[in-house]
């Protein structure tokens, strides 16, 4: 089984936020022991083995409270670059929708819809390979039980809204961040976008940026919704702009191997 943590950056009451976002990490079952050691052995490495931290990428980086606030810029970066070393490991997957507000009426609705969707198409291309692994979606429950509950619901008793979605093995689930590791680097995620998309600052990022889902050029686990994305350069639209020809598959994907990220030719006709 294959597990997708989710966090949130930019508040969608907030008129001072232009975008919405959600992003994820996803990896083999098996790999979250590890992961979560990796994150746990930097934390050990900074305060020592009795401190117990989040390692929040927006507490780190504005610095705002201690431990953060004491720590010099230097040293609060190398935390931030580190924390993109764990999340690009070869294994882990990435996910992302930034929604502009004026894109979509209901921001959260759509990227939440939008996230189940390229989650459940990276699972139908893992099929396609001979490689059928069923789906979780994992939010943080301090800021989603509100929030998205309402689609949790639909979810559970309809299933129409979100009818394409056929590879996961349950309705998406909560956790509470302090019991996992792998919701710090959800957040990392979905702020190294927030903070492309509505700052213009691409130094997260573009440190992630090659472990978000891709096949045959295309970055189909970013996703910039937007008015005039054909106008974006932005990594998301540029590599849809730029979509090479369709070749066939030349490879196949096992747990335990590396993550399928650069793949050629797509057997997803509704990616875009
Ligand atoms: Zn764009």
């Amino acid at each position: 089984m294959y597990l997708l943590y989710v966090d949130q950056s930019g508040n969608p009451l907030d008129n001072n936020d232009d975008y919405f976002v959600l992003g994820g990490v996803a990896l083999f079952e098996r790999k979250v022991y590890w992961v979560n050691e990796a994150v746990d052995d930097l934390t050990e490495n900074l305060f020592g083995p009795d401190y117990k931290i989040s390692l929040r990428a927006q507490a780190i980086n504005s610095h705002k409270y201690d431990p953060w606030h004491s720590m010099p810029t230097d040293q609060r970066l190398a935390v931030l670059a580190d924390l993109c070393e764990i999340t690009s490991q070869p294994d882990l997957v990435l996910f992302g929708v930034a929604v502009d507000k004026d894109f979509a009426p209901d921001p959260v609705a759509r990227a939440f819809e939008e996230i189940c969707n390229r989650f459940d198409l990276f699972l139908k291309r893992l099929h396609a390979q001979e490689n059928t692994q069923r789906g979780l979606i994992i939010f943080e429950r301090s800021k989603y039980e509100q929030t998205l509950a309402p689609f949790i619901t639909e979810y559970r008793n309809q299933n129409t809204r979100f009818g394409q979605v056929k590879n996961f093995a349950d309705a998406p689930a909560f956790a509470d961040s302090n019991g996992t590791r792998l919701l710090d680097l959800a957040h990392l995620v979905s702020y190294a976008i927030y903070r492309r998309y509505q700052r213009a600052n691409t130094m997260l990022l573009d440190q992630l940026i090659y472990n978000f889902d891709e096949e045959g050029g295309v970055i189909h686990g970013l996703v910039h919704l937007t008015r005039g994305a054909e106008n974006c350069y932005c990594p998301s639209c540029l590599t849809r702009a730029r979509r090479a020809p369709t070749q066939p598959h030349q490879e196949t994907f096992r747990p335990g191997a590396s993550a399928p990220r650069a793949r050629t030719g797509s057997s997803e006709p509704t990616e875009a």
